[in-house]
């Protein structure tokens, strides 16, 4: 890949990482995300601009903040990182590093920002649910329109016969999604007499389906039942989550969501195939 572009796309997702923080912070507590600038949680003190850069402010910072030398937790630069990090995987999908930027210029350009739409509302979505097991309904919405307009606007460039049967299939698994979650957090509250699932997860269930139709919802519903199954049973076995203790299942979803966007659903169905197939 191009190496100037892997760096802007780098910085640019670590700057959009920073803000993310500033999301998962602010919009659970119902503060403005854009006013006031970023203040120290500790001693109010507001953020110097040269402290705010990406991952660089932190290091810089050993870590503490300025005025108070309170630690500064390491999740905020991870985040930046990671979405950086995310944000090129982005670019290595949609086709931008091969020549698929030559053959098909508008498909990889619209798959490239599709994608970096998609990580950047997963993330917050992400964070919001391991804070405090809540997956916001309009960041799900905008996830679910996000998903629609770059489903149709890649079959619209790329097969323009079939661009209105793609977007149904969109379409129909993004309300199936929703139903059917829905309908099994329904079901194990009456067999169990808990929430299994809270409805933050169909919300983010129909945007999965908008994003990947309905073989990919299948496909990323399967990767997230089994990595979440794997995590509260380890987690359960080794004692840091009492027996009934819930866990946010929406990181999974989003782990899920990322995984077949990335390499198609599939290449994932061939690998379990193989799996079971020997
Ligand atoms: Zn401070």
């Amino acid at each position: 890949m191009n190496a100037s572009l892997l760096w802007i796309l780098l910085l640019a997702g670590a700057c959009v990482g920073s803000f993310i923080n500033v999301v998962a912070w602010r919009l659970p507590r119902q503060e403005s995300v854009v006013w006031p600038g970023s203040h120290c949680p500790h001693c109010g003190h507001s953020v110097q601009w040269h402290d705010n850069i990406p991952v660089m402010g932190w290091l810089a910072l050993r870590g503490r903040c300025r005025d108070c030398h309170q630690p500064i937790a390491s999740r905020y630069p991870l985040v930046e990182a990671l979405t950086g990090g995310l944000w090129v995987s982005a670019a290595w999908a949609s086709g931008f590093s091969s020549n698929h930027l030559l053959t098909a210029p508008e498909t990889t350009v619209i798959t490239l920002v599709g994608g970096v739409v998609l990580i950047s509302l997963l993330m917050p979505l992400v964070l919001i649910d391991i804070d405090h097991l809540w997956l916001p309904e309009p960041i799900c919405r905008a996830g679910v329109i996000a998903g629609l307009l770059a489903t149709g606007l890649v079959a619209l460039f790329a097969e323009q016969e079939t661009a209105r049967s793609v977007l149904f299939n969109h379409l129909l698994a993004s309300a199936a999604g929703l139903l059917v979650l829905e309908s099994l957090s329904a079901l194990a509250e009456r067999l169990v007499g808990q929430p299994a699932l809270g409805l933050g997860d169909a919300k983010l269930a129909a945007m999965a389906g908008a994003w990947l139709g309905l073989g990919g919802l299948t496909v990323s519903m399967g990767i997230a039942v089994f990595s979440g199954a794997l995590f509260g049973g380890l987690a359960r076995i080794t004692g840091r989550l009492k027996p009934r203790e819930p866990f946010p299942f929406g990181p999974f979803i989003a782990v899920g969501i990322w995984l077949v966007w990335l390499m198609g659903p599939q290449w994932w169905w061939s690998q379990w195939v193989a799996l079971i197939e020997p």
